[in-house]
């Protein structure tokens, strides 16, 4: 899925969270022997609401910044500006970082930021035997990549338009990287990473078939179809999809972290200049959005979304994502809560929930819900 696959049905169904006036959403979605005979509906009621957080997304038209530069006698490699698609991308892009920052021969190596960014590079870092010390404002579990949603796929992180071939080649290289290195995690006890049906479902069928970013053959049981799909909607992607919890992901990636050696300091950066104070000579720019001041990166600005986190439903174990107004409309299931969201709103910076908005997404989710009762 990429994001102007996600956008082609958005805006063909405007109204409370894009879902009044959908056409073709019949009721009629589940009957006995339907495919969808055991998914069970969500509670989306404001009873059930557990928490609301918004996240900025570090969005760069360009795509991520990963490269090497000098400062003096500074190397700073950047590892920064994954928009939405961050998690995913995680192993890949950092792999590549903590290789750049290698290359320059130093044992100690400052990595900026406690992302899944700044960690997962920690810790490639520390497992080859260097000296790291992370430096960040905010540890998990109060970071951006904390909020994420977080399903494997990487997308919404660059304008097309605006990219190399150069840069897609290596993306796919990166993402599929990124992938074969989150399997051996997959239900690692601690970890929270699982397989479970994603359904992305439009109101019409795209017009540009495109491969799956990294190649099809990342998402098994991949299938489209016109018919029976959930909820009534004319079009359906279906796939067995790879679900990262970050709540207990990144708190386990950091452990480990610290027991391969890594040291945590907890610092604002105000400035460059207060950057290049640090001892260390090889540092990792992992700021996420915090690179567009701290480097003067006048590219990115962030796409805010909201989730809203609900008593966890065991007995729910597929995920939706649908068009809406604002972005889409998705439903992720983790053994802690269900994750309602998605918004995407370019530019904006508040991170205080939008309460209307957090009752405008439980109606268009009951709303959904609905349409798993049997006719
Ligand atoms: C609502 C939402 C849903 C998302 N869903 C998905 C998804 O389904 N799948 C997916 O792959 N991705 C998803 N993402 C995207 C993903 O969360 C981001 O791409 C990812 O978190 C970026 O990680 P990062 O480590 O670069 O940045 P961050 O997690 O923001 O970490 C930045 C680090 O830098 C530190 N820092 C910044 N500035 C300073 C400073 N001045 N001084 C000191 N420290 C500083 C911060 O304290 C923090 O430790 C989602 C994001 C949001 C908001």
């Amino acid at each position: 899925m990429n994001r102007r696959e996600l956008l082609q049905g958005a805006g063909s169904c405007l109204g409370l969270l894009g879902l009044t006036s959908c056409a073709g959403l019949s009721t009629a979605a589940l009957r006995s022997g339907s495919r969808y005979a055991d998914y069970q509906q969500v509670n989306a009621t404001a009873d059930s609401v557990l928490n609301t957080v918004v996240g900025l997304r570090p969005f760069r038209p360009a795509g991520y910044r990963l490269d090497k530069e000098m400062m003096g006698d500074k190397t700073l490699v950047h590892n920064y500006g994954h928009g939405g698609g961050g998690i995913s991308l995680s192993w890949g892009t950092s792999h590549i970082a903590a290789e750049l920052a290698s290359q320059a021969k130093h044992k100690d190596i400052a990595i900026l930021g406690s992302g899944v960014m700044g960690i997962t590079t920690a810790l490639l870092l520390a497992q080859k035997g260097f000296n790291v010390t992370l430096y960040a404002d905010s540890f998990p579990p109060n970071t951006t990549s904390d909020i994420a949603a977080a399903l494997w796929l990487p997308s919404s992180y660059f304008d097309r338009k605006l990219v190399s071939s150069e840069f897609i080649k290596q993306d796919r290289q990166i993402i599929r990287q990124a992938f074969k290195r989150f399997l051996p995690y997959i239900n690692r006890p601690g970890y929270g990473v699982y397989w479970h049906n994603y359904h992305l479902l439009l109101n019409q069928q795209p017009k540009v078939s495109r491969a799956l970013p990294g190649g099809d053959d990342l998402y098994p049981d991949l299938s489209s179809s016109t018919q029976d799909n959930l909820f009534g909607y004319p079009y359906q992607r279906f796939m067995r999809a790879l679900m990262i919890d970050p709540m207990l992901y990144l708190p386990s990636l950091l452990r480990d972290a610290q027991m391969a050696g890594a040291s945590l300091t907890q610092v604002r950066f105000d400035s460059l200049a207060h950057i290049l104070t640090l001892k260390e000579r090889v540092i990792v720019n992992c700021t996420g959005l915090g690179s567009k001041t701290l480097f003067g990166d006048d590219s990115m600005y962030p796409v805010q979304g909201q989730l809203t986190h609900l008593m966890p439903q065991p007995e729910v174990s597929y995920s939706y994502v649908v068009p809406a107004a604002e972005g889409w409309l998705y439903m992720f299931p983790r053994k802690g809560s269900i994750v309602i969201g998605g918004t995407a709103v370019k530019g904006a910076y508040s991170t205080i929930p939008n309460t209307q908005l957090t009752q405008d997404m439980l109606t268009g989710h009951a709303r959904l819900a609905d349409k798993l009762v049997l006719k």
